[in-house]
């Protein structure tokens, strides 16, 4: 009997082994093609910025001269906006993905940044009938941030929000200090998003369910994602009272103005 159980044992130890080298080696294996995917997903995007960038310039051009007004001329700006925007976005993520997403980080007001990002679109707002409020709550909050990052995902939440606002309806941008964190929400009176499809909504080429535009590739929540939390930040959606959706995230508030610094501190959002 005992010399069954040792045997059995044996086998068993062997089997194990086997088995966890043919794992390692599955995951070698994983990895190099994970790479792969990556530096081609990468490259490809890279290449194919710049005959965008240059059919961009030529249509400039063409602007500048005042055909601007031809119906094909606007035809091909449109979509070169478009086409363009789709293949930074690509960029972005592949740069997300690899861990190449490099952010210039200084300590800056994020109040201005906030306010700058309402500012550029309120033409947007304008244009859309929709009112943008900015409630700032305090002049000045120092946070440690990629000006040019955070930027990109104030836009995108705001482009959202207006984008999915009815005529005449509000976006209302919050800035608010908790405890050792700054949170900016961008509240809107649009469709919302419905429960089921909250733990999506951050994932890449997320578009939506039905009744809602679908236009774009799904790539701007997961951007923003990934730039608050290379910033060491959350991003979260909620309800509001009314119709609509908010989405906030929040930054850590500049090292300078927290007594102490310490990190590793948690807060409620998310
Ligand atoms: P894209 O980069 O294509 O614009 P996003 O990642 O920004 O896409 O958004 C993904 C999807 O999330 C949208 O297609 C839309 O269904 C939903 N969404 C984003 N913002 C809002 C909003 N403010 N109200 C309702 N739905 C939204």
């Amino acid at each position: 009997m005992v010399d069954r159980l040792a045997r059995h044992q044996r086998e068993l130890e062997v089997e194990v082994e086997r088995a966890t080298k043919e794992l390692s080696r599955a995951y070698e294996e994983l990895k190099e093609t994970e790479k792969f995917r990556s530096e081609f997903f990468s490259n490809i995007t890279h290449d194919l910025k710049t005959p965008i960038t240059a059919i961009k310039e030529a249509v400039d051009l063409v602007v500048r001269k005042g055909r601007g007004k031809d119906p094909h001329v606007e035809i091909i700006s449109k979509n070169t906006e478009k086409l363009s925007k789709m293949i930074s976005d690509l960029l972005d993520c592949a740069r997300l993905e690899s861990g190449q997403l490099e952010l210039m980080k200084e300590e800056g007001n994020l109040v201005g940044a906030v306010e700058e990002a309402v500012f550029m679109a309120t033409s947007l707002a304008w244009t859309k009938g929709v009112t943008l409020s900015f409630e700032r709550g305090e002049e000045y909050l120092p946070v440690v941030f990629d000006g040019d990052r955070i930027s990109q995902v104030l836009v995108n939440l705001l482009g959202n929000a207006i984008k999915f606002s009815p005529k005449g309806g509000q976006v209302v941008v919050r800035l608010t200090r908790e405890d050792r964190w700054v949170v900016v929400s961008v509240e809107d009176h649009g469709p919302g998003i419905p429960d089921e499809e909250w733990d999506k909504v951050f994932q890449k080429f997320y578009r939506g369910g039905r009744g809602v535009s679908r236009e774009g590739i799904g790539l701007g929540l997961a951007i923003c994602k990934g730039i608050v939390e290379a910033h060491g930040g959350k991003i979260w959606i909620s309800r509001p009272t009314h119709r609509g959706i908010v989405f906030s995230f929040s930054l850590p508030r500049g090292l300078k103005e927290v007594e102490g610094g310490r990190d590793g501190y948690s807060h409620s959002g998310g």
